[in-house]
């Protein structure tokens, strides 16, 4: 027997996969829904390179093309569009659920089509899970605990969610996006994640997406005033985008359903947060007050002592080391305007 023998290195494989140090996970088929998106175009790179074969489901509504361009010659990458509104079949083992605009402006924008997405959109990919026995994970949000009575949030926290307001296609459609995931999981007997996501930023984020920290670091870069909404002492954390990436993909391997909290628990007002902008961008930007949304949530940070406890994850990257990472992003962005 040779080095080059297929027996040899299947040997040598087998055992190398003993040693935890060099451990890979085994190659999988994996779908990612809205993966042409700020997150999920995230998620596919790292899914990629640990060696998955990887489908993106997209409708192109907030996401780009060019999120996952640099794939398209991969042959273990495709890209498809369509909209999980409608049924779809394809065989998988693993379904990151993400589709879903995410942005206030987006999900605003057409609220009967957003609580589609996070009614009909989940009930076929869940239907998808169950029929192929594939593991579902849905990317639901921390919006689900609405105006929180409870701080900082954990996941046996109820919430506090207006069900008739300019917010709960959003909020309610998540909620409902849960409920059928458990069900799913409790009726049909599918493997099911749940990711509580807060607030999370990166590059790729959508220019004029409306969320704070992109319209505050494009308002900065286009020397705009930044524009806070009411006394702009709400408070939000904010999470680096690899590290949320880090957490789907940890939880979608472990053996817990969740639901989990994934953000970083650093709090800032958004006063806070416009001076951590000004000092990274431009010191002489300015602000500028503007009325406040309907039913914006006062304040809110995850409690994460479940995602440590039981995934062994935390985040690493704090806002001052993440934005200008993002900063990058968004100046070599604007300048090609
Ligand atoms: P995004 O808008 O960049 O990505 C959403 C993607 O889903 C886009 O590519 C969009 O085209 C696609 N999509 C929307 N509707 C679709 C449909 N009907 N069919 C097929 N594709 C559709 O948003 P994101 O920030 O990347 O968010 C991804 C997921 O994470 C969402 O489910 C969102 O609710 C959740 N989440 C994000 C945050 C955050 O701060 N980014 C916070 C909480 C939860
Ligand atoms: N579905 C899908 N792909 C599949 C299997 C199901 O898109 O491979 C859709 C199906 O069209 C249905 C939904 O998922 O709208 C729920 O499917 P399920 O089998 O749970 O329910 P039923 O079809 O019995 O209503
Ligand atoms: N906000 C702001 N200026 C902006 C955009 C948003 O002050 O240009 C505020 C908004 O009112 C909210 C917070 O920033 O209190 C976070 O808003 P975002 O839309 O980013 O996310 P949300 O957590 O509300 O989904």
């Amino acid at each position: 027997v040779t080095d080059r023998s297929p027996i040899f290195s299947f040997a040598a494989r087998s055992s190398a996969s003993r040693v935890p140090a060099g451990f890979r996970p085994p190659p999988r088929r994996v779908v990612v829904t809205g993966g042409a998106g700020f997150v999920g175009s995230h998620l596919v790179d790292r899914l990629l390179e640990q060696g998955d074969s990887v489908i993106v489901v997209d409708n192109f509504f907030t996401g780009r093309k060019e999120n996952v361009a640099h794939h398209l010659r991969n042959p273990r990458f495709e890209l498809l569009r369509h909209d999980v509104v409608e049924p779809i079949l394809l065989e998988v083992d693993r379904i990151y659920h993400l589709a879903c605009p995410a942005s206030p402006v987006h999900y605003k924008y057409n609220p009967i089509k957003t609580i589609k997405t996070n009614v009909m959109g989940t009930l076929n990919m869940l239907g998808l899970a169950k029929r192929i026995g594939a593991r579902f994970l849905l990317t639901s949000t921390s919006e689900v605990y609405g105006d929180p009575l409870e701080h900082p949030q954990k996941e046996t926290y109820w919430g506090h969610v207006n069900p008739i307001g300019v917010r709960s296609c959003y909020d309610e459609g998540k909620r409902t996006a849960e409920t059928l995931t458990m069900d799913y999981h409790r009726g049909g007997g599918v493997a099911v994640r749940i990711a509580r996501i807060f607030n999370t930023y990166g590059p790729r984020m959508c220019l004029d997406d409306g969320r704070v920290v992109s319209n505050f670091v494009a308002q900065a870069l286009r020397r705009q005033p930044m524009t806070v909404y009411g006394d702009g002492k709400q408070t939000r954390s904010f999470q680096y985008v690899s590290d949320l990436v880090a957490g789907l993909m940890a939880l979608m391997e472990s053996d817990h359903i969740g639901p989990f909290n994934l953000g970083n628990p650093g709090e800032f007002t958004m006063l806070e947060l416009a001076e951590v902008v000004k000092q990274t961008i431009d010191p002489m930007s300015t602000i500028e007050f503007k009325p406040n949304t309907a039913d914006d949530p006062h304040m809110r940070k995850p409690d994460i002592t479940k995602a440590k406890q039981l995934l062994g994850w935390e985040p690493k990257v704090s806002l001052k080391e993440g934005l200008p990472l993002m900063v990058t992003d968004f100046r070599q962005r604007i300048l090609d305007e």
